[in-house]
């Protein structure tokens, strides 16, 4: 088993996360079984408690775990489904090392950070590849390196290195090369420094990554191996790409792939990036035209919805045009009304948490309802969707969540029973992947076409089962349902276009060969009705 290292230097949002997305597909382009790792030095055990718009999206896999959204990005690029092992944390680590010192697995000695804490990353780490078999292990450690947090992450790969051998472990760093003046410098001193502060602890890259605005000048790659100590061949450019589907091609290119094998001691398979050309060639060569509504409650930071604007890529390729996302704060149709959802192809309403921004995000659905356009919830979007029709369909004035309004007269979205007694938040949504089925004769069927339904949850609330046959009766249709149909899990709307919402999030399981079927649904319905 080999291990490659992805740490990062200089400043966050570097892209770091697409970076080590991109290097798996191109090993894996060359038939190595790949098996991705994120470190996130956090105290949090997961993603699940953080707000996302801190943190961007909380991500969530088929076994449950809530995790950091570069999770989805490895499952987007490498086409797998992952478990919540592959995201470490700090929390997970430490409640690990404090649970086997109250064991007495450690007895007589001084638990510490050297050799306890980081033996506990190193079992962790090599845990996920031997569970997998995997060929490489492709680690990213999240922040940014010389962060006190990140340290003993750092130190455990160092030893990890030491102790597999050094032609078995490869350091990656990415790095940002910014550029100055009139006359557009690119500068390396960042790189320099920030290699230099990785190397203080033990650690000698063996490729970088320059971010920037373009390619490194050939010069400017020679002083980076020059002062960084490293092959000019490990010197990568990784310039602002149109789509981030293109950077496996821009690394591969330079020689990246051959390098890393190379480096290794492996041998080099013949590559196959047949389906990932194919896919960019599509996604680059659209059609039409068609712009969605994203509303939401997050967007000023669109990392809170990444895997929707991913899921939209998918769809756009798949269905020969391109996405624009037009932006909505909720709030802002709460102020101002309902005038810049005009001339819009389709309207998402996204997942989200308390009160914020619902009436707004009600206002939507209202709009979309009544003027036949193209409608898409997800999860939240869906429950509203339900608590919309009650108002106005049925004329339950108050019908709310109880979620956010507690008293309401009309509780069409109620707590999910087993949910009544819980009161630690970690974990304890209903999550994960579960089966739902569907309605032979309904929009969600089709799309499904022969695939079962198996799609990921995040919730705490639900349809009540009291107004199911109330809401029915006046047009709307419950097509999907799960737990023996127990639970509401998808929704359609008689006589429109499209107006379909689910309580699970499609989004998750979107892929650029495989798109997310209700939002290749929602693009296609509005390439048509334009
Ligand atoms: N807040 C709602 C619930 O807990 C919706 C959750 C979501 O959109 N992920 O059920």
């Amino acid at each position: 088993m080999k291990f490659v290292v992805v740490t990062g230097g200089v400043l966050s949002g570097l892209g770091k996360g697409i970076s080590t997305s991109s290097i798996g597909v191109l090993l894996k382009s060359r038939g190595l079984n790949i098996s991705p790792v994120k470190i996130d030095p956090y105290l949090n055990v997961d993603a699940g408690t953080m707000n996302p718009y801190q943190h961007g999206e909380v991500f969530v896999l088929d076994d449950g775990a809530e995790v950091d959204l570069d999770l989805g990005n490895y499952e987007r690029f490498l086409d797998m489904n992952l478990t919540g092992e592959h995201n470490i944390t700090t929390g997970k680590v430490y409640r690990a090392v404090i649970e086997k010192e109250r064991r007495g697995d450690y007895l007589g000695k001084t638990v510490q950070i050297i050799p306890h804490v980081t033996d506990q990353i190193k079992e962790m780490v090599r845990a996920v590849g031997s569970k997998e078999k995997a060929d490489i292990v492709l680690i990213e450690v999240g922040g940014t390196v010389g962060d006190i947090e990140g340290m003993p992450f750092v130190e455990a790969l160092r030893q990890l290195a030491l102790e597999e051998g050094k032609e078995n472990v490869l350091f990656v760093h990415t790095t940002l090369v910014p550029i100055m003046g009139a006359v557009g410098e690119q500068k390396t001193k960042p790189t320099q420094q920030s290699v230099r502060e990785l190397r203080s602890m033990g650690v000698q890259p063996s490729a970088i990554i320059a971010r920037g605005e373009r390619s490194l000048e050939p010069e400017i790659k020679q002083k980076i191996a020059f002062f960084c100590d490293v092959p000019v061949e490990g010197v990568i450019s990784a310039p602002d790409a149109t789509t981030i589907y293109d950077v496996p091609l821009i690394f591969d290119g330079q020689g990246l792939t051959d390098y890393i094998l190379e480096r290794l001691h492996l041998q080099p398979k013949g590559e196959d990036l047949k389906e990932w050309r194919a896919y960019l060639e599509r996604l680059k060569n659209p059609k039409g035209e068609v712009t969605i509504a994203l509303v939401g409650k997050y967007t000023h930071l669109k990392d809170s919805y990444i895997s929707h604007i991913e899921a939209f890529h998918h769809a756009a390729a798949a269905a020969g045009v391109h996405v624009t996302i037009k932006w909505v704060e909720s709030m802002d149709i709460e102020k101002r009304g309902t005038s810049m959802l005009e001339g819009v192809g389709g309207i998402l309403v996204p997942g989200g948490f308390g009160d914020r921004g619902i009436e707004g995000k009600i206002k939507a659905i209202e709009f979309a309802r009544e003027n036949e356009i193209p409608f898409q919830g997800v999860c939240l979007g869906f429950q509203l969707a339900t608590v919309e029709f009650a108002r106005h369909a049925l004329g339950f004035d108050d019908a709310n969540s109880t979620e956010f309004n507690p008293k309401t007269k009309a509780p069409v979205i109620d707590l999910l029973p087993e949910q009544r007694g819980v009161k630690s938040m970690g974990a304890t949504m209903r999550l994960g992947a579960h089966l739902v089925d569907v309605d032979a004769d309904s929009k969600t069927a089709k799309l499904y076409a022969e695939e079962p339904v198996k799609e990921r949850h995040r919730h705490r609330y639900e349809v009540n089962p009291e107004y199911i046959a109330k809401l029915e009766a006046a047009g709307l249709r419950y097509v999907g349902r799960s737990d023996g149909a127990r639970r509401m899990e998808v929704l359609e709307l008689r006589g429109h276009p499209y107006f379909v919402a689910s309580q699970f999030h499609p989004e998750l399981k979107s892929r650029p060969l495989r798109p997310s079927p209700l939002h290749l649904g929602l693009v296609q319905a509005a390439a048509k009705s334009k």
